[in-house]
């Protein structure tokens, strides 16, 4: 018996697995796809933007150069070199309904208790290349990967669980649903998926055009729709506010598709050929909890919503990341009472703010007599100083704050990536997956109490270059700040928070 199985090996249900085996717990992927390299995941249409927090995700794992390297993104915009990152201005900030914003008005004094990191900044990627380096490295961790087996039949009780997966029983200590806004598991475990009905159907093609200069490059709104050109030749989206009405379940035709790039763009343009294509809507909907019982739910499996500003593959990753560690807890017997309850405690209120960004951005470019002046005052307000830094904090992930009932204001958020004058950084240190304890102190004052944790919390001690006023902080495997101490360092107050995060210290 498995500790965990996990249905699904998209991006998310990959850097899950990695996460519990990192953590020690044996894990079995049951992907529903034969072959690995959907054409859906290959650019164009396979082209995905990563926040900076992803970015940090990847960088405490050690994944963050090699999925740079497979993405042929630019490795010395990304920082693969951590020595060469001094300033930590940011370079490139999300849209907001297609409403471009330039990152020199962010205001960085309002971006607290931020270091140089390789990790500063999003990048663009493809799912094909995040799918490869996340599958290479769960598999050098021991995760097996059984394909073409989709999950058809849950049932568990209070030891174990059961799914059924082409045709074969699989049972584990418990299953977690990465199988896509679609999720059999979901469904088959009885989780509640409410929010809201699409507004619009989008279209993702890769086509080739006739005449390609009646478009303009880069977000199009017109007074029935919008559609978008990527400086990828041919790489065409759309949103056609339809209700959410198109049928699709129907194959996507050529005639459909100029219909209604016609509609949209109001031109005569011709679609010569289309290569390849899909549809999404902007229906935004959620679990209402992440657990029941055995199962839990990450990803698109938990939330769904429209594309737009692109961060549900940034939010998954969240969701992996958070889950990990107190999955693994569980599974080995010393996580504390009520921990796994904070994953969804933690990452529910992320994912409901994600899908109200998505719905106030289709609000906003939704086409009607008013929607120009809305469009312009809320185009005046993003442009502000104010505006442009709200934007950035808000889809950077680097400032989500968890509420962790500390008030001190790192405590619940990402920790700055501290470097020791040896040059050792928090993020090498996390790569092994356990918490980390961080001590400034030139008296080594936490090293004997730390010891009642080893194997859960790494202890780290020494001269840091720059310690932001702090003498010691314990942070939990996911790189968020447990706890801090900005005088001495005080070792109640550290055995406390560790025993909270990480369970009793042995004997
Ligand atoms: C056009 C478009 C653009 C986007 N752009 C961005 C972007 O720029 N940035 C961003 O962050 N997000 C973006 N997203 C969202 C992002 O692609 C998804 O949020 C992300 O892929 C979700 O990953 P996942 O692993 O949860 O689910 P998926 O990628 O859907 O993977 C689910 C996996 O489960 C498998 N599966 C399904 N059913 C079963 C079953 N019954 N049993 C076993 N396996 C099963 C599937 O085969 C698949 O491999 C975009 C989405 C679209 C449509």
């Amino acid at each position: 018996m498995h500790d965990v199985l996990i249905a699904g090996g998209g991006p998310v249900g990959l850097f899950l697995a990695g996460e519990l085996a990192l953590s020690g717990c044996s894990v079995l992927v049951l992907e529903r796809d034969q072959e690995p390299g959907s054409p859906l995941q290959a650019l164009p249409l396979g082209m995905r933007g990563l926040s900076a927090g992803s970015a940090e995700a990847f960088y405490r794992r050690g994944l963050l150069e090699a999925i740079v390297t497979a993405s042929g993104a630019d490795e010395n915009e990304i920082g693969a070199d951590p020595e060469a990152i001094e300033a930590p201005d940011p370079r490139g900030v999300s849209h907001f309904a297609g409403i471009g914003l330039d990152a020199a008005n962010i205001d960085t004094s309002a971006l607290p208790f931020r270091l140089p990191s390789p990790a500063m900044e999003g990048f663009v990627t493809n799912l094909e290349a995040v799918s490869a380096v996340l599958t290479k490295w769960a598999a050098d961790l021991g995760v097996e990967i059984v394909r073409g087996v989709p999950v058809t039949a849950v049932t568990q009780d209070d030891e174990s669980v059961v799914a059924m997966a082409g045709g074969q029983e699989y049972r584990a200590r418990w299953l977690v649903g990465c199988d896509g806004g679609r999720s059999t598991v979901r469904e088959l475990a009885g989780f509640d998926f409410v929010g809201t009905d699409p507004l619009f159907t989008g279209y993702i093609a890769h086509v080739t055009f006739a005449d390609p200069q009646q478009l303009s490059v880069g977000f199009t709104l017109t007074p029935t729709g919008m559609y978008l050109r990527t400086p990828f030749e041919g790489h065409l989206g759309m949103m056609d506010f339809d209700g959410g009405a198109y049928d699709r379940s129907k194959p996507l035709t050529r005639e459909h598709l100029q219909t209604v790039l016609r509609h949209i763009s109001g031109t005569d343009v011709k679609l010569t050929e289309v290569h390849l294509a899909s549809s999404f809507t902007d229906r935004a909907m959620q679990a209402t909890t992440y657990r029941k019982g055995r199962v839990l739910l990450a990803g698109d499996a938990a939330h769904i919503h429209s594309p737009l500003g692109g961060r549900g593959l940034n939010l998954g990753i969240g969701d992996a990341v958070n889950l990990g560690w107190k999955l693994a807890a569980t599974v080995h017997g010393h996580a504390p009472e009520g921990l796994l309850d904070t994953y969804t405690s933690e990452r529910h209120p992320v994912g409901a703010s994600v899908l109200d960004w998505s719905r106030a951005q289709v609000a906003t470019m939704k086409p009607g007599p008013n929607a120009p002046a809305l469009r312009q005052l809320v185009h005046d307000l993003m442009n502000t100083a104010d505006g442009t830094t709200h934007t950035y904090r808000t889809t950077s992930g680097l400032f989500d704050r968890y509420d962790l009932g500390n008030e001190h204001p790192l405590v619940g958020r990402t920790a700055p990536d501290f470097r020791f004058e040896d040059g050792t950084r928090l993020g090498d240190l996390l790569r092994g997956g356990q918490g980390v304890a961080l001590d400034f102190s030139s008296d080594r004052a936490l090293q004997v109490t730390a010891k009642g944790w080893a194997g859960r919390i790494r202890y780290a001690a020494g001269q840091v270059r720059n310690d932001l006023g702090f003498r010691a902080l314990l942070i939990r495997p996911d790189g968020i700040v447990a706890w801090v101490d900005d005088a001495a360092p005080d070792r109640d107050g550290f055995a406390r928070a560790a025993t909270h995060w990480f369970g009793r210290p042995a004997q």
